[in-house]
């Protein structure tokens, strides 16, 4: 009864507080609309409630073979109510040992008159519970949910991370924020002004909404194999970076995507590598946004020789060119008053239109480009779906950098025939040659499936696909001729014996030309007749040998002898492959 008592003189003062307080808002009713409302009423809220935000659990993101790439592990905020503190020099002692921090710390949050001061977050769950245990009078422990990466690097320029409050911050967790993000709970105190908890009120709980899982067509073992290949690669050649991506061609699903070197989401602020000297912290910012880059997407280059995939499907779209077309190369060509030679300046002498692609001849390329004309030129370019965006669910996509049409004379566009002269992605190219293999269809890349929230419902998520963007016969002879490359031209060192493999290899010259640096790069798909899977490799920068045919090609190779099998495309019978 006693207490009943209290407790109602309690309420009846609190009561009086609001009215008070109620009646001085009433009389400056004009100035706080027209100027204080928010202000004040955020004070008002203060006086009786205390609230704290109890985070949502994010949801998961799971790989193709159902491995957690994300997780969520409980994590305790501990805070001390000062009004409630029975017995500080207790509470003091046991925070100190428990918390791992300095007494003076510790004494300076103890100690401290206000509502309610944290003292440590990110404790670990197991110390909350123990500090719970205790039963302390005055200090509160709450659970909190924090992200975590089981892989650390696996994948880090493709999932990204998140930020203090857990919102996505680059990568996935950007793109798929909303979905994975959930809504935040809430508990909340009954107070009076002095912010003493009114006794017998019972916290009131609004429970968090649990974020929805993301299921991801990136496969971890593919990944962990790509990363493998690309390290070794890394450190062989001395590059800069080396990407692997790896695409079903049918329907845009991403399996791998590797940028080497990647970085630990686990500890997204540390550098990959040691500074020579201290930087300031806006250098520091530029230097973590450059390692957090997912080049394949991010950055555009000039693509060489592999964009001879899209010259040669121009000229068979449009007529310009047939198979029954030669060309006799001599080593150079002239071209708008300028000589643009042919890697091989001795010349390819007289070659079939099939030869002209697996030897990567430039002046042949010319002619078919010269002939297709630049109107069908960027007719195909944008089909294939170069002049745009490719929509991949990451962020930051970068855009082709192409000459103004009117612009583009005689000389642009024989340089732009061979990949040169102008700038798009690699994911860009990745899916216009998919177009170019599967019959036709331009498709959206992406690595998100589906996602599911805590009751289970499932949501599958669909992306655009646009068919019949080159005719079938184009298709046929167009993975033919890339066949070819790939068992008797200048991909051979992709060949696996058993199986069918088409692709096209690319050195790029970097700007300025006068550096010498180069980019040397792979496309290649299997089986050749009915591609599953399409992958390509960037070496950025490679020292020593550059040739993409010699160093890009073999990376591909070692990729496909390992994952063709884990994917379930069959060695053809001895007979049937050649
Ligand atoms: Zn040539």
């Amino acid at each position: 009864m006693r207490t009943m008592k209290v407790h109602r003189k309690k309420i009846r003062a609190y009561a009086l507080v609001i009215m008070a307080l109620s009646t001085i808002l009433c009389g400056q009713l004009a100035y706080v609309m027209l100027w204080r409302s928010e202000e004040l009423s955020a004070k008002a809220q203060a006086l009786h409630e205390r609230e704290r935000v109890i985070k949502a659990a994010r949801g998961r993101l799971i790989s193709a073979d159902g491995t957690v790439l994300a997780d969520n592990k409980t994590v305790c905020t501990v805070s001390v109510i000062h009004s409630q503190l029975t017995d500080p020099e207790k509470v003091i002692s046991i925070l100190t040992d428990e918390l791992d921090m300095s007494e003076d710390r510790v004494r300076y949050y103890v100690e401290k008159v206000s509502s309610m001061e944290r003292v440590k977050s990110n404790v670990s769950k197991e110390v909350g519970d123990r500090i719970r245990d205790y039963n302390l009078d005055g200090v509160k422990v709450d659970e909190d949910s924090k992200r975590t990466y089981p892989f650390g690097q696996l994948a880090s320029k493709v999932l990204g991370f998140t930020g203090a409050d857990n919102q996505g911050i680059i990568g996935l967790e950007v793109s798929y924020d909303e979905l994975l993000a959930g809504k935040n709970g809430m508990i909340l105190t009954l107070t009076d002004a002095k912010g003493i908890e009114l006794e017998g009120e019972e916290e009131q709980r609004i429970e968090p909404v649990a974020g929805e899982d993301l299921y991801l067509s990136l496969d971890y073992n593919i990944q962990s194999y790509c990363m493998q290949a690309a390290r070794k690669t890394y450190e062989a050649k001395q590059a800069k970076s080396v990407s692997i991506i790896v695409m079903n061609p049918q329907n845009g699903e991403l399996l791998a995507m590797v940028n080497y070197p990647e970085y630990d989401l686990n500890d997204p602020f540390t550098l990959n590598y040691e500074l020579p000297g201290s930087v300031s912290d806006n250098e520091k910012m530029n230097l973590l946004n450059a390692m957090w880059r997912n080049g394949v997407i991010n950055d555009t280059y000039e693509p060489g020789s592999t964009f001879k995939v899209i010259t040669a499907t121009a000229g068979l779209s449009t007529g310009a060119v047939s198979l029954s077309d030669s060309y006799s190369c001599g080593g150079s060509t002239t071209v708008g008053g300028r000589t643009i030679r042919c890697h091989k300046t001795t010349g390819h002498g007289s070659q079939t239109f099939a030869q002209t692609l697996m030897n990567s001849c430039n002046p042949a390329f010319i002619t078919w480009g010269l002939r297709v004309g630049v109107d069908n030129f960027l007719l195909y370019m944008e089909k294939l779906g170069l002049m745009q965006k490719t929509g991949v669910d990451l962020p930051g996509e970068a855009s082709t950098i192409m000459h103004k049409k009117e612009d583009i004379k005689e000389l642009e566009l024989a340089t732009m025939s061979f990949g040169q002269s102008f700038q798009i992605t690699p994911l860009q190219l990745l899916r216009a040659v998919s177009c170019v293999v599967n019959g036709g269809t331009l498709v959206t890349p992406h690595f998100g499936v589906k996602s599911v929230d805590t009751d289970g419902n499932i949501t599958e998520l669909e992306y655009g696909r646009v068919e019949g963007v080159i005719t079938q016969q184009t298709c046929e002879t167009m993975k033919t001729l890339l066949k070819s490359v790939v068992h008797e031209g200048g991909g051979s060192k992709c060949h696996i014996e058993g199986y069918s493999i088409g692709g096209k290899t690319a050195t790029s010259q970097k700007l300025p030309r006068s550096e010498q640096k180069y980019i040397s790069s792979f496309i290649g798909f299997c089986p050749a007749e009915d591609p599953q899977v399409i992958a390509m490799c960037i070496i950025d920068e490679p020292q020593g040998i550059y040739y993409g045919g010699t160093i890009a090609a073999p990376v591909i190779r070692e990729v496909f002898e390992n994952i063709l099998p884990y994917l379930g495309i069959e060695k053809m019978p001895e007979n049937a492959a050649q």
